[in-house]
């Protein structure tokens, strides 16, 4: 990409969103402009050299005025979070098909070179994860098609309209499958976050209030792979670049169960505790994996950082924001 054409990252203010736009600053690209729908003060990453914009990109007229002028873009919008909050709004995560459609409506008419979409592990069909000892998650698994109820078709969706502005319009677009991303400067409370985060702040949680006890949705023997969000920013950039055509995991394959994932954040605090097994709670499929040899095979890498070595910098950052957070001291 040239550093001096105009970037469009949408999502700007969430969490992958807010580590593309530093990445690119750090690489040199001097024209970023950032849009999220959220006011900029509440943005994970709000950087002051960047041109930011909170606009309502479900509408086709910001959409247009976003797109402006760029020559990529990086579509990361979508109203989403952890398996609490897509299992129980199935609605909300199925109208980002709008975010999309509308984004790839406007760069065409605007003269976008490259788009980028960041679909997910959950377009996956649910018939392949129904086991714990999975069989890693080929791109061609996608299809015959049975994704996560809500969010996942909406993906499905979205990866296929990509395809179809390529085919019939020339835009050329690029789509990424994230599995489980994590990291520091992401949601870890307040019902959107996800495993990893919701883990670290548990583990706090249950140091500051002395309470020796964690909660656990379903029996933590499902099995997941957790990708740090380095790489994933990584991968997305690398794909941005490549001539794959299309959908590519990008994701860790490095399996754990999600008690495993609790041993390693108890490894990194220093502390053993008594495991509450809510079995009723969202848990998601039962096992996902991420094969890799597409993303090797096409892009010469795949992620590679360590969950342990991933997790040490996020859950030093939960500590760090919750020990500034009132609503936590409060309970300690
Ligand atoms: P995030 O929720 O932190 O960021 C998404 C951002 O989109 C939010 O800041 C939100 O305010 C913004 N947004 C929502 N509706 C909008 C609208 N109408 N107009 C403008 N902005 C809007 O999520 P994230 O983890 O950074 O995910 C980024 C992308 O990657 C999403 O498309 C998500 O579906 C996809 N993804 C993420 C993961 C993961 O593990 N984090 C996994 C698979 C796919």
């Amino acid at each position: 990409m040239n550093k001096g054409d105009l970037v469009l990252v949408t999502g700007a203010g969430g969490f992958i969103g807010g580590h593309l736009v530093s990445e690119l600053r750090r690489r040199g690209h001097t024209r970023i402009r950032a849009v999220d729908i959220k006011p900029i003060a509440e943005w994970h990453q709000p950087f002051a050299d960047t041109d930011c914009h909170s606009m309502d990109l479900s509408r086709l007229e910001d959409c247009m005025e976003a797109a402006r002028g760029a020559r990529y873009v990086f579509n990361l919008a979508a109203d989403m979070g952890g398996m609490g909050f897509i299992e129980q709004n199935k609605t909300a995560c199925m109208l980002s098909v709008l975010i999309n459609t509308h984004m790839l409506m406007a760069a065409q008419s605007q003269g976008v070179e490259r788009f980028f979409y960041s679909s997910s592990a959950c377009v996956y069909a649910a018939e392949k994860q129904t086991s714990a000892k999975v069989q890693p998650l080929r791109e061609e698994d996608a299809y015959p098609a049975m994704p996560e109820d809500g969010y996942g078709w909406e993906k499905l969706f979205s990866e296929r309209m990509c395809r179809h502005f390529m085919e019939d319009f020339g835009l050329v677009t690029r789509v990424a499958r994230y599995h489980n991303v994590y990291g520091p400067h992401g949601t870890y409370n307040g019902g959107r976050e996800k495993a990893p985060a919701a883990i670290c702040r548990k583990v706090v949680e249950a140091l500051t209030s002395g309470s020796g006890e964690i909660e656990i949705w379903g029996d933590g023997e499902q099995t997941r792979s957790f990708t740090y969000i380095d790489d994933c920013v990584e991968g997305t950039l690398r794909l941005m670049a490549s001539e794959v055509t299309d959908p590519v995991n990008v994701g860790s394959d490095e399996l754990v169960t999600i008690n495993q994932l609790v041993d390693v954040v108890e490894r990194i605090a220093g502390v053993t505790l008594r495991r509450r097994y809510k079995l009723d709670a969202p848990r998601g499929v039962r096992g996902r994996n991420s094969d890799n040899a597409l993303v090797r095979a096409r892009l010469g890498w795949a992620p590679s950082v360590r969950l342990e070595d991933g997790m040490r910098p996020t859950y030093a950052w939960v500590l760090s924001q919750m020990e500034f957070d009132p609503s936590y001291s409060r309970s300690s």
